[in-house]
């Protein structure tokens, strides 16, 4: 006798970690939706059913989130690098964008009786005036009250944290809410702006004639934590597996400055280049997370050297530099 697949949705399928986490859930053997207002721009995604369709549509969410579904897991958002965020330029559109996304998503599931949701938070619901030194202590859960993120895309997150929240008390749904430290890895967006610094940094080295410069926003001294997808999406299983709500981190405690991580990339690549430092957005001077408590409570926090996964995701991006450059 076969047993049934368990099914879930996977909204955002068409993004980064959307587009890993439903490769993630077919290999543990899930029946698997996608839902995303575009197609995957970087790998052939292997659900079961892709429909392609604007989450802030209810006709839209009404379609997929059907009562057969175990769980959701709720990854769509309007959002990008600190060159999209920061600039104040797309403030209403991510705002109103990614709040109605969750409005309506948890309501549906609400409505369809959908047992439990997974919703990705961000780093960025931290006060600002916490970060405004490169040697940051870590980022303990806690620390999120009294509010202050820096950023509307942050005051968003930190809303629909909230809604998630409420959602599980007053109609007794299983939610779990993990905050994402900068993950990166292969298959995410590597130009165009919307990058984030790990790409960045492959990108520009990967672009730059031996002996040449690179481009650091600000003096390069502003430090973070990342976070490889693969350890992301072991982190994300497991808190879908575990009875806790959260809000959690999940990040890496590992804080390189930006420069560094520049140096890294080169390092990686075998090429020395000179960092030209530019004005740009910067974000917080420094953010590390803090995996105390999901440490303690989950028995678990990601322990995997940045460099390494830095060498996956420099060995991806080199390549889609050299296709693009054959293609120009
Ligand atoms: P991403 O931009 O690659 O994925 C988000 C996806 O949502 C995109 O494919 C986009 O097309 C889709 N989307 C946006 N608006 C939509 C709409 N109206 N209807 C349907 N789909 C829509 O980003 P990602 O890095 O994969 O991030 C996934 C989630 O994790 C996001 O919620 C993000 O805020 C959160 N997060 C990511 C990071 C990170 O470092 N990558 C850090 C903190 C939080």
């Amino acid at each position: 006798m076969s047993s049934m697949p368990i099914k879930a949705l996977v909204c955002g399928a068409g993004g980064f970690i959307g587009g890993h986490l439903v490769k993630r859930l077919k290999q543990e053997g899930y029946w698997v939706r996608g839902v995303d207002i575009k197609a995957h721009e970087y790998t052939h995604l292997p659900s079961d059913e892709f429909v392609q369709g604007d989450l802030r549509d209810q006709a839209v969410v009404a379609q997929v989130v059907t009562p057969d579904l175990a769980e959701i897991y709720q990854l769509a958002a309007d959002m990008g690098g600190a060159g999209y965020i920061f600039t104040g330029d797309h403030d209403a559109g991510v705002m109103h964008n990614s709040a109605t996304i969750n409005l309506n998503v948890v309501e549906e599931a609400r409505r369809k009786k959908v047992p439990k949701i997974f919703y990705s938070s961000s780093a960025c619901i931290y006060p600002e005036r916490i970060q405004t030194g490169t040697h940051n202590p870590g980022l303990k859960e806690d620390l999120a009250y009294p509010a202050g993120p820096d950023s509307e895309y942050g005051w968003e997150k930190l809303f629909s944290e909230r809604l998630y929240l409420a959602y599980a008390r007053n109609h007794g749904l299983e939610v779990h809410i993990a905050r994402f430290h900068n993950i990166f890895g292969p298959e995410g967006t590597w130009t165009g702006g919307r990058e984030k610094a790990p790409a960045a940094m492959c990108r520009k080295v990967a672009e730059a004639p031996v002996g040449g410069t690179m481009e650091v926003w600000g003096d390069g001294e502003q430090t973070r934590t990342f976070l490889y997808i693969d350890e992301c999406l072991d982190g994300v299983r497991r808190l879908m597996n575990s009875s806790l709500s959260g809000p959690f981190n999940i990040g890496s405690e590992e804080l390189i400055s930006i420069n560094d991580l520049a140096r890294m990339a080169m390092d990686i690549a075998g090429k020395r280049l000179a960092i030209h430092h530019i004005t740009g957005p910067q974000g917080v001077r420094g953010r590390r997370s803090d995996n105390t408590l999901i440490r303690e409570k989950l028995g678990w926090a990601p322990d995997r050297p940045l460099r390494e996964g830095m060498a996956k995701t420099y060995a991806w991006i080199d390549v889609q530099v050299q296709r693009s450059r054959h293609a120009g």
